[in-house]
C-alpha cells in the first residue's frame, strides 16, 4: 500500500480501481494516511451556498429541480439584488463560514445580469469572504471579467464519467464541461469540482470520474463528492435510497488517495448520511462541507446539528486566514502552471 502521498497526474483507471476496490480499513488508513501529510486532520473548511438566481434553467440535467423541462415545485425567481447578497454574505460569515459560494440556474451568463454578479464579488470579497460562482459555461472574456473583479474559485460539475453523463445530460456535452474548467484554470481561478454518487452509474463511472479530476493538468482545488437527493418530478425521483454509504465513502477515501492536496467536500445529501457515516467521511478525508440549512434547493443539516456534530469529532471549523493560506499556496502553483 502506497501511503506517500505523492502528487500525481498520470493514474490510470486500473489503479483507482484498485485503491477503491481494497479492504474498507486499509483504504481508510491510507486515506487517512496521505490526508495527514497535506492537511490537519481534525479541521474542516465551510462554505455557504446562496441561490443568487433560481429555477428556469435551460439545461436539461436529470436530476435538478431547476431545470425548467423537470415538473417540480420550484418557483422560478428573480436574480438576488447586491444588497440581498450582502446580507446572506454577513449571516454566512457570522456563523462561521469563510466562503460563499453563489450560484445561478444559468446554461450560461447573459450580458443583462452578468455586470451584477461582477459587483456581488466585490462586495463579498470586500466582506472578508472567499467568494465562489456557479453560472454555467463561460466564455473567455467572462473569465478575464471574473479573474478582475477578484473571484477566487469557479463551480463547474462533471457529475459523473463522461460515458455515463449523456444518460444524465443532453442539453451539453462533457468536453463543454471541460472546456470551461480549463478556462477558468488558466486565468488563475481555483476551481472547484464534483460529482454526484446515486445517479445509476456503476462502480467504474465513479472511478472514471475520479480518474478525470486526478489527470488535470492541476487537481481541482475543491471536489464537492454529493450524494444524489432524489426531487419529485425529476426523472431521478425514483433513485430513493440506492446508494451504500459504504460505497460513498469508497468514493470520498478514494478522491482524498489520489488529490492529496484537494478539498474533498462533503456536499448534497448528508441529510441521508447518519452522524457516523459522516464521521466515517471526516476519517476518509472529507475535510470540506456546505454549511448552512440550505444548499441550492435541498434541505442540510442544521448548522448547529454540524456545530455538534464537530464538537463531538474534536473538529474545528478552519478559520479564514488558513483558508486564504491554502487558496495562496494553490495558486502559487497555478501561476508557475500557467506562466
Ligand atoms: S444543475 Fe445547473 S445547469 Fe443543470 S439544470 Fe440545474 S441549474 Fe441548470
Amino acid at each position: 500500500m502506497n501511503t506517500s502521498g505523492q502528487i500525481r497526474h498520470n493514474w490510470t483507471l486500473e489503479e483507482i480501481r484498485t485503491i477503491m476496490d481494497q479492504p474498507f480499513n486499509d483504504l481508510m488508513f491510507q486515506a487517512q494516511s496521505v490526508h495527514r501529510q497535506y492537511f490537519n486532520p481534525n479541521e474542516v473548511q465551510t462554505s455557504t451556498l446562496v441561490n443568487i438566481k433560481s429555477g428556469g434553467c435551460a439545461e436539461d440535467c436529470a436530476y435538478c429541480s431547476q431545470s425548467a423541462r423537470n415538473q417540480t415545485n420550484l418557483e422560478k425567481e428573480q436574480m438576488m439584488e447586491v444588497q440581498e447578497v450582502i446580507e446572506q454574505a454577513l449571516v454566512a460569515k457570522e456563523r462561521g463560514a469563510t466562503r460563499l459560494c453563489m450560484g445561478a440556474a444559468w446554461r450560461n451568463p447573459n450580458k443583462k445580469d452578468f455586470p451584477r454578479v461582477l459587483e456581488m464579488v466585490k462586495v463579498v470579497k470586500a466582506l472578508g469572504l472567499e467568494t465562489c460562482l456557479t453560472l454555467g459555461m463561460l466564455n473567455d472574456e467572462q473569465v478575464k471579467q471574473l479573474k478582475e473583479a477578484g473571484l477566487d474559485y469557479y463551480n463547474h460539475n462533471l457529475d459523473t464519467s463522461e460515458a455515463f453523463y449523456p444518460k444524465i445530460i443532453t442539453t451539453r456535452n462533457y468536453q463543454d464541461r471541460l472546456d470551461t474548467i480549463d478556462k477558468v484554470q488558466q486565468a488563475g481561478i481555483s476551481v472547484c469540482s464534483g460529482g454526484i454518487i446515486g445517479m445509476g452509474e456503476q462502480h467504474k463511472d465513479r472511478a472514471e470520474l475520479l480518474r478525470t479530476f486526478a489527470t488535470m493538468r492541476m487537481h481541482p482545488n475543491s471536489v464537492p463528492i454529493n450524494l444524489l437527493v432524489p426531487i419529485e418530478g425529476t426523472p431521478l425521483a425514483h433513485m430513493k435510497g440506492k446508494t451504500d454509504s459504504f460505497e460513498f465513502i469508497r468514493v470520498i477515501a478514494t478522491a482524498r488517495i489520489v488529490m492529496p492536496q484537494t478539498y474533498v467536500r462533503l456536499s448534497a445529501g448528508r441529510m441521508s448520511l447518519s452522524d457516523e457515516a459522516q464521521a466515517l467521511c471526516f476519517m476518509a478525508g472529507a475535510n470540506s462541507i456546505f454549511y448552512g440549512d440550505k444548499l441550492l434547493t435541498t434541505d442540510n443539516p442544521e448548522s448547529d446539528h454540524d456545530v455538534q456534530l464537530f464538537a463531538k469529532l474534536g473538529i474545528q471549523m478552519q478559520q479564514n486566514i488558513k483558508a486564504e493560506m491554502a487558496a495562496s499556496k494553490m495558486a502559487e502553483q497555478m501561476t508557475e502552471l500557467t506562466a
